[in-house]
């Protein structure tokens, strides 16, 4: 075992108005991510003060939604008119269409190689109701993965992504998800596979397996479902940020029916516990090792769910200079309670 989980404890001295003026600290923790050697500040004496910028107001909600409805691109009566299709040569029938999904090109690309599932045809959905559409987004991008990897095996680096609700960065309310492929590799998934190769040739053994013995009786534990570990990150770069390992998979290429199911499931309780903490919008990542490769000595499939902002006003983004400049991350509630409170929901 050759994960070292290093912290320390410093302490921001003042003298508080909140306290006539006398000596005051608060302690700012600094951790380290132990894979990619990123530093991270816990700072939960913020967290009562930072709360309610998470939570939402309904009516700015409903505002938004009513808003947006007539326009939006993705209600069913303008989907298939305002949607484009996939060149003949990767999907013969132009759209893929699993139960409720159906997965177009993105009409303003990301990357070179990015598709848009609409998950329902209801223009809004609670957070805790998304996840009954997600195996058909899952199913319907790994579909259009699988073509895509037969008709370029040079295309090997792949995420699933989701943003919801417009404090995520999504322009449009109505429930989807992105497919982003290339054969560059994004910058974090770079990160992961390199670290993670380095740490199998200096070790002999899987990091995220390696990670997945040390956390599973620890504090940062949340459960586990059909082979996938779900536990708060040591050192995450957000507040609300959780973290899910699959056992046995590393390759979104190989994955099947049962993985998906567990998956969703997982995340379900994660997005309940979001909605009951007063969360609205969150961005979710799924990825995968390198397609065409075996990397299963050395990677796993992984997910990462980060809770944002409350939609109310005046808006505040839960990313400032800290995180979107310096690449420091910061969290507001400690890791190890918040695993204790989402533990209760899986
Ligand atoms: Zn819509």
């Amino acid at each position: 075992m050759s994960i070292q989980f290093i912290k320390e404890i410093k302490y921001a001295k003042l003298l508080s108005p909140l306290k006539d003026y006398q000596a005051d600290e608060q302690a700012v923790e600094h951790r380290l991510d132990p894979l990619l050697n990123r530093e991270t500040v816990i700072t939960p004496g913020r967290f009562q003060y930072i709360k309610r910028l998470f939570e939402s107001d309904e009516k700015e909600i409903l505002n938004v939604i009513e808003n947006t409805r007539a326009s939006c691109p993705f209600c069913p009566e303008r989907i298939q008119a305002s949607t484009p299709k996939f060149p003949k040569e990767i999907v013969e029938e132009g759209k893929i269409v699993v139960g409720e999904t159906i997965l177009f090109p993105s009409l303003f690309a990301h990357m070179d190689y990015n598709a848009v599932g609409v998950l329902c045809k209801e223009h809004y959905l609670k957070l805790s109701e998304i996840p009954d559409k997600l195996c058909d987004g899952f199913s319907a991008g790994l579909i259009w993965l699988k073509k895509l990897h037969n008709y370029n095996r040079n295309i090997k680096y792949a995420c699933f992504i989701e943003n919801y609700f417009p404090p995520s960065g999504s322009t449009v309310i109505h429930p989807h998800i992105q497919v982003l492929a290339s054969e560059r590799p994004f910058n974090m998934l770079k990160d992961l596979i390199w670290r993670s190769r380095k740490y199998f040739e200096n070790y002999k053994t899987n990091y995220w397996l390696d990670l997945i013995n040390v956390e599973l009786e620890g504090d940062r534990f949340i459960g586990e479902i059909n082979d996938i570990v779900w536990l708060t990150p040591f050192a995450p770069m957000h507040t609300y940020e959780i973290l899910a390992i699959s056992r046995r998979f590393s390759n979104l290429l190989e994955v099947g029916e049962e993985y998906i199911k567990g998956l969703v499931s997982g995340i379900k309780s994660v997005l309940k516990f979001f909605q009951d903490e007063g969360l609205s919008s969150f961005n979710l990542t799924l990825y995968s090792g390198p397609f065409g490769e075996d990397s299963s000595d050395y990677f796993r499939v992984g997910l990462k769910i980060v809770g944002r902002s409350g939609y109310r006003f005046p808006f505040v983004s839960d990313l400032w200079g800290l995180q979107t400049l310096m690449m420091h991350g910061e969290a507001y509630e400690v890791p190890e309670r918040m695993a204790e409170r989402l533990r209760k929901y899986f």
